[in-house]
C-alpha cells in the first residue's frame, strides 16, 4: 500500500525533527512554519514548503501539528488560512503539541463538523527522540482514528498508547509535565541551597547524582549544569505553559495542585528573568536571584 501524504505544521525543535524523520521514511511531505526561513531547509530535503497551513493541509491526507501552545494551535488550524479550511473531508488530524484539554476538545468538535478525524497525540521525549522516531505518543480520540494513525505514529514513536476519547492524551501529557516541572523547580531550590550554605558543590552534586532523586529529568539538568549549556531541547517557557495548563485541569476536577502552584511561580520568575528561550534546566539559574 502506498504511504499517505502527510503535512507537518510547525517546524520548531520537535516538529522539525518529526518532519525530518518522515522524509527519511519516504513519506511525501508538505510543511508549514510561521516564519518561513525555518522551513527552507526542508525543501532541500524533498518537502513541499507551503505558504499557509491551508495549503499544506490541502496536499495531505494526514495533518500533524507541533506548535507552541493553544494560541499557536488555534492559529494553524482555525486561522484565516488555517488547515481546516484546506483539508478534504475524511482527513486525519493529529495534534501533537502540549495543549489545554479545553482547546483540544473544541478543536475535535470543529474537525468532526468538517467530517474529519481528530486525535490529540502529544508526546514525551525531546529533540533527539523526535528526529530518530523514539517519541512516546499518548493518544485520545476514536479507536477508528487511532487505527488509521498507527502507521505514521509508529514511524515517529517507539511507543504509541491509546488512552480513550479526545482530551485523554492531552490530559495525561499535562499530568506528566507538571510533575516534571515540580521536580525541576525543587531541584533548582536544592542547588541554590547548596550554593548559599557553602556546601562543596562538586561533592554535593556527585552525591545527589547517585541518589534516588536522580531521575532521567534531573540527570538532564545535571548534564546541562555541568556543561553550562542551556541550549533549548525543551524551552523553559513551554514548561511554564504546561504547568499552567495542568493547574487549570486540577481546578476543573476540584483538586488544587498544591505542589504545581509554587513550581509555576518558580518557572514564571525564571521567564521574568529572561530565561524563557533557554532549556527548562536553566531554572537552576533563577532561584535565589531577584
Ligand atoms: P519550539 O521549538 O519553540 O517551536 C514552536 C513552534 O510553534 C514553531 O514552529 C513556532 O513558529 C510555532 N509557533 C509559535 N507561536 C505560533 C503562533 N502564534 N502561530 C503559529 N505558529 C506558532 O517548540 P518545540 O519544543 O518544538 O515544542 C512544540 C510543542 O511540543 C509544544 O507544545 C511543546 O510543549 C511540546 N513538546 C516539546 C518537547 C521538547 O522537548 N521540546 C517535548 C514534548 C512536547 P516560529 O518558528 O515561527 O516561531
Amino acid at each position: 500500500m502506498s504511504k499517505p501524504r502527510v503535512a507537518v505544521l510547525g517546524l520548531g525543535i520537535m516538529g522539525g525533527g518529526m518532519a525530518t524523520r518522515l522524509l527519511s521514511a519516504g513519506f511525501a511531505l508538505s510543511v508549514y512554519n510561521r516564519s518561513r526561513e525555518r522551513a527552507e531547509k526542508f525543501a532541500q530535503a524533498g518537502a513541499f514548503v507551503a505558504a499557509s497551513p491551508r495549503e499544506a493541509a490541502s496536499r495531505a491526507e494526514i495533518v500533524i501539528s507541533m506548535v507552541a501552545d493553544d494560541v499557536a494551535s488555534r492559529s494553524v488550524w482555525l486561522g484565516e488560512d488555517g488547515a481546516l479550511a484546506g483539508a478534504e473531508a475524511g482527513s486525519l488530524f493529529l495534534e501533537s503539541s502540549t495543549l489545554s484539554v479545553d482547546w483540544v476538545r473544541e478543536l475535535a468538535a470543529v474537525a468532526t463538523e468538517k467530517k474529519c478525524e481528530f486525535l490529540d497525540a502529544p508526546v514525551t521525549g525531546t529533540k533527539p527522540h523526535a528526529a530518530t522516531g523514539e517519541l512516546f505518543f499518548m493518544v485520545g480520540g476514536s479507536s477508528a482514528g487511532f487505527a488509521r494513525a498507527r502507521d505514521v505514529l509508529s514511524v515517529l514513536g517507539r511507543e504509541v498508547v491509546y488512552l480513550g476519547p479526545n482530551g485523554s492524551g492531552a490530559l495525561l501529557k499535562l499530568i506528566n509535565n507538571f510533575v516534571c516541572g515540580v521536580q525541576a523547580a525543587s531541584f533548582a531550590e536544592a542547588m541554590s541551597l547548596i550554593r548559599l550554605s557553602g556546601l562543596d558543590r562538586e561533592k554535593s552534586v556527585s552525591v545527589l547524582a547517585n541518589s534516588a532523586l536522580a531521575s532521567p529529568l534531573i540527570k538532564r539538568m545535571l548534564t546541562a549544569m555541568s556543561a553550562d549549556d542551556f541550549t533549548p531541547n525543551f524551552p523553559l517557557k513551554l514548561m511554564t505553559k504546561d504547568i499552567g495548563y495542568a493547574i487549570h485541569e486540577g481546578v476543573r476536577f476540584g483538586l488544587p495542585l498544591q505542589t504545581a502552584a509554587p513550581a509555576f511561580e518558580v518557572f514564571k520568575h525564571a521567564v521574568g528573568q529572561g530565561l524563557g528561550d533557554q532549556d527548562f534546566s536553566a531554572v537552576v539559574k533563577s532561584v535565589g536571584k531577584k
